[in-house]
């Protein structure tokens, strides 16, 4: 359903990915791990063209995102092509990027009112039905900073879902929470899994990796260094570099 072909991005003089490829298959969950500044957020920033790829490409469903063909050329497509396209793929950050000024009803039906064109009625059925599943009944009217972070994160996942997404990018969602909060969105999270919603996850927490994820992705240096089953990769790694990263994190 994704696929990321020859992906390559610099910052300046920083190549921050070496031509990355990987080919995420529908109701599949990838988890990406590896250490500090190694291309990880630039990776899934790719895929919804936050960030521009300098080569290389991704296509969702076959089509290319962010850009197309013309003359041999890749051009950017117009930003409305973009929105329509960023509608089918939700995305999760690890800061809670919910708009603080609305209120957690507000949030999830903005998107679908203004982008999608749903009618109000609807998109707070659809909001009050999202918020019952990630659990947050009953906070339809609260504003961000009256909730925990556990819970502006199962918002904010919520929130993505309103789109009803084909594929979810999730940044690392649980490394700002609390311990205790972590539980019950990494729960929200293997919910979806269950469901059959593609995902691809950013994630130090190991355990979630080698219980939810079918295939686990180690990048290093912008670049894939061992993809493979989850059990595999987690607990028989064939690379030097894997091994050296779980045994300093696990
Ligand atoms: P972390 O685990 O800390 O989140 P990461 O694997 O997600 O790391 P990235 O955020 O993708 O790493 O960053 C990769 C490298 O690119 C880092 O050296 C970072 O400083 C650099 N970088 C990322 N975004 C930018 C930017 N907008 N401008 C300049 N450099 C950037
Ligand atoms: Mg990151």
């Amino acid at each position: 359903i994704i696929r990321i072909e020859s992906v390559s991005k610099s910052f300046g003089p920083l190549e921050v990915l070496h031509g990355v490829d990987l080919e995420v298959f529908p109701g599949e969950v990838v988890c990406i791990i590896g250490p500090s500044g190694s291309g990880k957020s630039t990776l899934l920033r790719c895929v919804n063209h936050l960030e521009r790829p300098d080569g290389g490409i991704v296509r969702l469903g076959g089509e290319a995102v962010g850009v197309r063909e013309s003359r041999g050329q890749l051009v950017e497509i117009p930003p409305a092509d973009l929105a329509r396209q960023r509608t089918e793929i939700g995305m999760v950050f690890q800061s809670f990027n919910l708009f603080g000024h609305m209120t957690v009803l507000e949030n999830i039906i903005e998107a679908p009112i203004q982008v999608l064109g749903t009618p109000r009625a609807e998109a707070q059925t659809h909001a009050k039905q999202l918020l019952q599943w990630v659990r947050l009944e009953g906070k339809e009217s609260a504003y961000p900073r009256q909730l925990s972070g556990g819970q502006q994160q199962r918002a904010a996942i919520a929130r993505a879902l309103a789109m009803r997404p084909k594929v979810m990018l999730f940044d690392e969602p649980t490394s700002a929470l609390d311990p205790e909060t972590v539980g019950e969105v990494l729960s929200v999270m293997r919910r979806l899994a269950s469901e059959g919603l593609t995902m691809i996850v950013v994630t130090h927490e190991i355990e979630f990796a080698r219980e939810v994820a079918d295939r686990v992705v180690f990048m290093d240096d912008g670049r894939i260094v061992e993809i493979g089953a989850a059990d595999q990769v987690l607990d028989a790694p064939r690379e030097d570099r894997t091994r050296r990263f779980l045994s300093r994190i696990l």
